[in-house]
């Protein structure tokens, strides 16, 4: 079986372990990461969902923190503070730095972001079964900015500001997505949405980690005509956002902050949208007849990734729905 996965980080990448371990060794899986919370700092490339997903899956993520690399120490970010050099915000850890490093390197040199994340994938991802390519969205320079209101006014700031700085705590009125309509996908994602087994949209932001991802041009219309079952999961849950800033984030763009108004944004495959099924958790149930009768088959299981055991049982009631929806299909 073919899964191809659009992951953000840390809600993205949880869910991926858990669909690995519940996966066959001899299965292939994709992974389209999004690109579009990237930034330049200090002269360096920085894919903040990229390495998470990398780190992730190859053991050398923080747990507690979700991102970055574990057993980090902080003197370079110490010593470019000690210049007064800015931002001060960014957390750039002394070993997490060597993945820039080398990225910006390989970037400078000529490679497109794509090259690059395949020969930073063969430390982390070279050793997992089933075997996992991990491709960027776009070799394009693509980065969502938040209009934002502060003591400067109404202005757009960088997202990794609005998170990193502002955590998110600012008036927010717009998410522009800058240099999407001019980039392209990056070679191979078209064809791992169109020729895969299965469609997974995990429980990433759907603003700014799969929403960006499918704003690059020709993905939407790819998961529209793929033969495979596209099947999402809510990062919604009772009404709020399990972790991070996608409650001010759908608001902004004028989305209700639920699981069933995601997948309503999401859209029925059948009526002209993206999705043939949806899960939300139990404690969500009551919107499964609603979404059902809108064309969304839908599956109400606990949805909250507290261990491998919940994230794995998470990842197979996925594969499961991807199943009914696949026989939906053919029927
Ligand atoms: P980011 O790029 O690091 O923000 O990560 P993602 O976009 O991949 O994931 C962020 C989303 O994951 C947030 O909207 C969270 O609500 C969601 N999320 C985090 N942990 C969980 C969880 O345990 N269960 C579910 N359903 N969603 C989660
Ligand atoms: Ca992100």
């Amino acid at each position: 079986m073919r899964v191809t996965a659009v992951s953000g980080g840390i809600g993205g990448a949880r869910f991926l372990r858990g669909l690995l371990a519940v996966l066959d060794p001899a299965d292939e899986v994709t992974v389209i990461g999004n690109t579009a919370d990237d930034i330049w700092l200090f002269g360096l490339k920085v894919c903040p969902d990229l390495d998470t997903v990398m780190y992730t899956l190859g053991g050398g993520i923080d747990e507690t923190r979700g991102w970055g690399r574990h057993d980090e120490s902080w003197q370079a970010k110490e010593e470019l503070a000690a210049y007064g050099v800015e931002p001060t915000w960014f957390g750039l850890g002394d070993r997490d730095l060597a993945t820039h490093l080398v990225r910006t390197q390989m970037l400078e040199a000529g490679y497109p972001l794509s090259a690059v994340t395949a020969v930073l994938s063969k430390r982390w991802l070279a050793s997992l079964r089933p075997p996992v390519r991990l491709l960027p969205m776009s070799d394009d320079r693509v980065e969502t900015h938040i209009v934002i209101e502060d003591e400067d006014g109404r202005r757009a700031v960088h997202f990794q500001e609005y998170w990193v700085r502002l955590h998110a705590q600012v008036p927010t009125h717009d998410v522009v997505v800058v240099g999407q309509r001019e980039s392209a996908p990056a070679p191979g994602v078209l064809q791992a949405i169109t020729s895969c087994d299965v469609l997974l949209l995990p429980p990433s932001n759907p603003v700014v980690s799969v929403g960006t991802v499918l704003g690059v041009p020709g993905v939407r219309d790819a998961v529209r005509s793929t033969n495979a079952p596209v099947v999402g999961v809510s990062p919604i849950i009772g009404g709020a956002a399990v972790r991070g800033m996608a409650d001010q984030l759908l608001t902004a763009i004028g989305v209700e902050v639920s699981s069933a108004a995601v997948a309503a944004w999401y859209g029925a495959r059948s009526g002209g949208g993206l999705l043939d099924g949806w899960l939300v958790d139990t404690s969500d149930a009551a919107s499964v007849p609603v979404l059902a009768a809108s064309g969304i088959r839908t599956n109400a299981v606990p949805l909250l990734m507290r261990d491998a055991a919940t994230t794995a049982a998470m990842a197979g009631a996925t594969l499961q729905l991807a199943e009914q929806c696949a026989s939906d299909r053919s029927r």
